[in-house]
């Protein structure tokens, strides 16, 4: 059985996103940050690295430093004739026979190649008995043995993580060039939304889609203005475009953008701007507006609080992130077996919402998270995963294989 909705004229996410990838331009403009506001963000110019990382050969144990020369056979002792601390140097030299008690980091001292752990000796005052298993050359970190002085450290472009940060801080570099934030605003339209602490008379409901979209571009690499919500008006959603694209790099609708006689955001696109394309072959979703006013690019998304989610984080997310020159947008989708029967009906690709877990053996199983109307918000609050299905494909009995894309990396 095909979706009624089924129709050539929707193309397809992978058509959508090739569409959106000819269109978007990244952001050239760059800015400078310092490395307390730059987790996330993108680093626009590669960054150098100023010495050798390690800059200095020293301890990753506890120990005695030696020279390996002196290892024999047998049990041997060294002489101990001083102690090398991580930041205060011994800054003597062994000579055949001796070593020098030395701490995790500390500076490995000239005439020294290895480290003994404390655990392997045992001590007598100042005479170390080392075993007759003692290896040589172990337990140095060797000068740029991390990074080479001059070599790159961080190439741009690339979202800076907690790691990354720990690798620049590790260079003495603290300030760094970042692409400046995308300016997104964003709206809903519709007649029946009422702000949440104001009553609801007949008819109406909360604006939650404005929660959402906020929660979602939460996000360092954006500067965000909520625009409130737009009646279903033409002239006023009308206005309310304008003027948002004059002082943003994107703006995103919710609602109104369907063909229903109060939806006016298809219309309003084509007089004011140009319309790349609007009907999708996605569940929940469909009609989703793309295009641009001026030079802003625009997304007009659909009404329903599971289809502004999904179609935000399939369509609008590799859009956002290509504008800020990343280009690694696909997410990361496996499989499982899935242990409930799903309805599909042919004709779109579904991101039906489940529930992921992992078995004893290490695979993965997934169960429908419950019901899947694009207004249910509460069973998609229980799910942890995308059921991503094939636009052609009917349902699912138990027990067969599907993909799936994870919200967390936790369970
Ligand atoms: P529309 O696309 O405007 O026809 O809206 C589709 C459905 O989504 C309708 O049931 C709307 O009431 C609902 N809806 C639209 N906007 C919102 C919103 N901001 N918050 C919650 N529900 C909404
Ligand atoms: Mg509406």
């Amino acid at each position: 059985m095909t979706d009624q909705c089924y129709s050539n004229s929707l193309i397809s996410i992978n058509e959508a996103l090739e569409n959106i990838r000819a269109a978007l331009l990244p952001i050239k403009d760059e800015e400078t940050v310092n490395l307390h506001e730059a987790l996330d963000r993108v680093l626009a110019q590669s960054c150098i690295a100023p010495f050798h990382l390690p800059a200095f050969p020293n301890s990753s144990m506890d120990g005695y430093a030696f020279n390996s020369p002196d290892i024999k056979n047998t049990p041997f002792n060294l002489e101990e004739i001083g102690i090398s601390w991580a930041g205060q140097p011994f800054t003597g030299k062994l000579s055949p026979g001796q070593c020098v008690r030395i701490f995790t980091g500390a500076v490995v001292p000239a005439g020294a190649d290895s480290v003994i752990m404390q655990e392997q000796v045992t001590v007598s005052e100042k005479i170390i008995h080392f075993p007759n298993n003692t290896q040589e050359k172990q337990n140095i970190r060797y000068i740029g043995e991390d990074v080479q002085q001059d070599d790159c450290l961080l190439a741009a472009p690339k979202q800076l993580s907690a790691i990354d940060l720990g690798l620049l801080a590790s260079a003495g570099i603290y300030e760094i060039r970042v692409k400046r934030k995308i300016r997104i605003a964003f709206f809903s339209t519709g007649d029946e939304l009422r702000a949440i602490g104001s009553p609801l008379a007949a008819g109406q409901i909360y604006d939650s889609n404005r929660y959402s979209l906020t929660a979602l571009l939460n996000n360092p690499c954006y500067s965000v203005t909520d625009l409130g919500v737009i009646k279903d008006d033409k002239s006023r959603i009308h206005a309310c475009l304008l003027a948002a694209a004059k002082s943003n790099d994107v703006v995103i609708s919710t609602g109104g953008a369907s063909v229903g006689d109060a939806d006016f955001i298809k219309e309003i696109l084509d007089e004011i701007g140009q319309v790349n394309f609007w009907k999708l072959a996605i569940k929940p979703g469909k009609p989703l507006a793309f295009g641009r006013i001026q030079a802003c690019h625009f997304f007009g998304l659909p009404g329903n609080p599971i289809s502004v989610i999904a179609t935000f984080q399939q369509i609008v997310t590799p859009a956002l992130r290509q504008l800020s020159s990343l280009n690694n947008n696909t997410p990361l989708r496996f499989k499982a077996v899935c242990q409930s029967k799903l309805h599909k009906q042919a004709g779109r690709q579904e991101f039906q919402r489940g529930i992921l877990i992992q078995i004893e053996s290490g695979e993965f199983e997934v169960i429908s998270a419950g019901k899947q109307g694009s207004n249910i918000l509460s069973a998609s609050s229980r799910a942890n995963c995308y059921i991503v299905l094939a636009r052609e494909q009917t349902n699912v009995e138990a027990g067969t294989e599907v993909l799936v894309e994870p919200f967390s990396l936790f369970l």
